[in-house]
């Protein structure tokens, strides 16, 4: 018969993977996590997807680091590609060893060369509690605003256009708001594989009637719950979005008392989009007018709105332009600030919210107050004790090509992983190795870390109390439901182990101590402590009492701008930054799979997951493979003007023509070789949805 098994433990924590902020039950039996059960949050009531249910045991994988490693040999850009290599160019070495060698080297290059040749990448993947004594270390104890984290690649092109146009750089709505929406727009963004439990909300909202609208040039499973599938051609946003915002005003279907109430430069929108038609930008966006105009006035008739984006919107050189398009949509037809009405940027990482409102942004402090404000420095001064530099810092990109330059010499990096995720990963492995001085704090021996002088063994979120903040502005306790594996330490402890070696004096000795002080620094999270979490699970910012839940919606009456009002800012026609030619005859789009997450650390080491996905793979469409002469399943050789990378062939009916799709979390395939690194002039966000490129089959032998 079978033993009787001893209960499990269940321990009340949030999913490590999505922005969605799934709340989980970690059941625990023998030190281990047996299963990962679906709790009653108010962003997934219950539901999880694949990876929250079933990606766990990367916590266990045997390359799981539990010893500081201390370099020995030469940094080669090669050991990127093997792990096996890159470890034996470490010796283990002890904490004390460690820490002293990782600070010791960051406090070297700040006393030679000043604050600004050392620089920080923070992680959208740990707490708010770290994120924020991240950024402060980086700020008191580097010197330098030199601090960034993923969001740069991911939504800064939408941050800089909501911030100029309304104020706020954060959703105005949950997405569960679409629960009381009769149209509901989804645009560059694939929620049943980025943002699964959210899908099933959208999903729920049609089934009950509401209309929903995808736009994407690649179809997705959310088309077949939809009303309008608008397939447009890559990269051609703005003409499809003008010509919408053209027929809102140019039909007279735009809301005149909300516009004139609540918004500014309405003026200069019109004169911009009176010539740009339907029928004049039909062509360009491959889009037939007839449903450029269906579309426009399905929006601006509707009673309540909402409008979801993803990276299709923002990775882009025009990112920040195709969100102004989509504020001014929202605007115009006054679907913003009430209930079933909205602006969402859909949020990728499980923490990218939070750790952006603490701060892990060069040009802004916590609470998106910028360097150079006087008065939000002046506080911040008085609260850390410490000055601070009014210039803003270089973002991710811009750090890793002022480490080409030698001007940036040391780094601490945590949680995040630039080898495989920069834009140009050649040139970032190669900055990365004539770094003076690196220190990464991880879970395993990264594409980052194999190129590290001092890595540090990094512990996981199922082994850690803190805060995170999901794509909703809920901010979530999560709980350590694991001891740590035997030599690893918390992640904030490291952080204040280094800022004691760097001279701040600091004995946070669990996150509920760190919270006290960032509610102080950041004025967003005013009525929420951390005692009340530990109650509630879950509170959203802004929230005006202690006992109310916080404001889901925002900005009925004013916007949080100068004047109260949001601005209407115009987008130009451009093309995108590559286009294809003769000898690069096709488009390359890049994103993520429902199985795999981001640079692939943990998922690829989550037995379920990888076994799903297990291989890195270029999709296009069965016409387009045909015409090459191509079969699914063949070896493919994909190359573009920065690099050339070979994978399997996949046949798949939702890319157009001229349309490649490769995913970016295989190391043995690096999208990002491949990828155009020019950045939107605002959001500084790469152009990771579109470059040219060239597909061939690799010879048989
Ligand atoms: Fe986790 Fe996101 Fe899946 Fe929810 S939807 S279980 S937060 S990965």
């Amino acid at each position: 018969g079978h033993r009787a098994a001893a209960p499990a433990t269940e321990i009340a924590s949030v999913c490590p993977y999505c922005g969605v902020g799934c709340q989980v039950g970690f059941r625990v039996r023998d030190g281990a996590i047996e299963e990962v059960v679906g709790r009653d949050g108010p962003s997934n009531q219950g539901r999880l997807c694949v990876k929250g249910r079933f990606g766990f045991d990367y916590l266990a994988h045997p390359d799981r680091l539990t010893r500081p490693l201390v370099r020995i040999s030469p940094k080669d850009p090669a050991d990127c590609l093997d792990p096996r290599l890159a470890r034996t160019k470490f010796r283990e070495a002890d904490w004390e060893e460690a820490l002293a060698l990782a600070a010791g080297g960051l406090a070297r290059i700040r006393d030679r060369s000043g604050p600004n040749a050392l620089a920080g990448f923070g992680s959208a993947k740990g707490s708010n509690e770290e994120a924020y004594l991240f950024q402060k270390l980086v700020r008191t104890g580097f010197g330098t605003n030199n601090i960034d984290h993923c969001t740069r690649l991911c939504h800064a092109a939408s941050v800089a256009a909501l911030l100029e146009g309304i104020g706020s750089g954060a959703v105005t709505a949950p997405f569960m708001a679409a629960a009381e929406a009769e149209v509901i727009v989804v645009i560059g963004a694939r929620p049943t594989e980025n943002h699964p439990v959210a899908a099933t909300f959208l999903k729920e909202a049609a089934a009950r009637g509401a209309a929903l609208v995808t736009l994407d040039p690649r179809g997705s499973a959310l088309d077949r719950h939809a009303q309008e599938v608008v397939r447009f051609a890559p990269g051609r946003d703005v003409p499809m979005l003008n010509a919408m915002l053209h027929t809102v005003i140019e039909e007279g279907l735009y809301d005149r008392q909300y516009v004139a109430a609540h918004t500014e430069d309405f003026a200069a929108l019109r004169e911009h989009v009176a010539a740009l038609t339907p029928e004049a930008m039909a062509p360009l966006c491959g889009v037939p007018a007839e449903q450029l105009r269906r579309v426009a006035r399905l929006f601006a008739r509707a009673r309540t709105a909402m409008i979801l984006w993803g990276m299709g919107i923002s990775q882009s050189t025009h990112g920040t332009d195709n969100t102004r398009c989509l504020i001014a949509l929202a605007l115009l037809c006054g679907q913003v600030g009430r209930p079933g009405t909205g602006l969402h940027p859909l949020r990728g990482q499980n923490n990218v919210q939070g750790a952006s409102d603490a701060g892990l942004i060069p040009m802004m402090f916590p609470d998106y107050r910028h360097t150079d404000d006087d008065a939000a420095r002046a506080h911040l001064e008085d609260l850390w004790g410490a000055r601070l530099d009014p210039t803003p810092g270089l973002t991710v990109v811009e750090i890793m090509q002022a480490m080409e330059r030698g001007e940036i010499a040391g780094m601490y990096i945590m949680g995040e992983n630039p080898a495989m995720s920069d834009p140009d990963v050649a040139h970032a492995r190669a900055a990365l190795t004539k770094l003076e001085h690196l220190v990464v704090q991880d879970l395993f021996l990264t594409e980052t870390a194999a190129l590290a002088d001092v890595v540090l063994p990094a512990s996981a979120w199922p082994e850690k109390d803190g805060t995170v903040t999901n794509t909703n502005r809920q901010v979530q306790m999560g709980r350590a439901a694991l001891p740590l594996p035997e030599g690893v330490r918390q992640d904030l402890d490291i952080i204040v182990e280094m800022a004691n070696r760097l001279g701040l004096p600091w004995d946070y000795a669990h996150p509920r101590e760190v919270f006290p002080e960032m509610a102080a620094a950041t004025p967003s999270l005013a009525n929420i402590t951390w005692d009340r979490l530990e109650r509630e699970g879950s509170v959203t910012y802004p929230c005006h009492s202690p006992d109310r839940p916080g404001e889901a919606i925002v900005f009925g009456d004013r916007f949080p701008t100068a004047s109260g009002r949001a601005r209407f800012v115009t987008a130009g026609l451009r093309d995108p930054d590559e286009m294809p030619d003769e000898r690069y005859p096709l488009v390359l789009t890049t994103g993520r799979q429902l199985e795999h997450w981001h640079t692939g650390s943990m998922t690829r080491r989550a037995g379920m997951l990888d076994a799903l996905e297990p291989e890195p793979t270029a999709s296009l469409a069965p016409a387009e493979l045909a015409r090459r002469g191509l079969a699914p399943g063949q070896r493919l050789r994909l190359e573009t003007r920065r690099g050339a990378i070979e994978l399997a062939a996949r046949a798949d009916p939702a890319l157009p023509e001229g349309l490649v799709f490769v995913p970016f979390a295989y190391r043995e395939a690096a999208a990002n070789l491949l990828t155009n690194p020019q950045l939107d002039p605002f959001g500084k966000i790469p152009e990771f949805k579109y470059c040219a490129v060239r597909v061939e089959a690799v010879p048989t032998r």
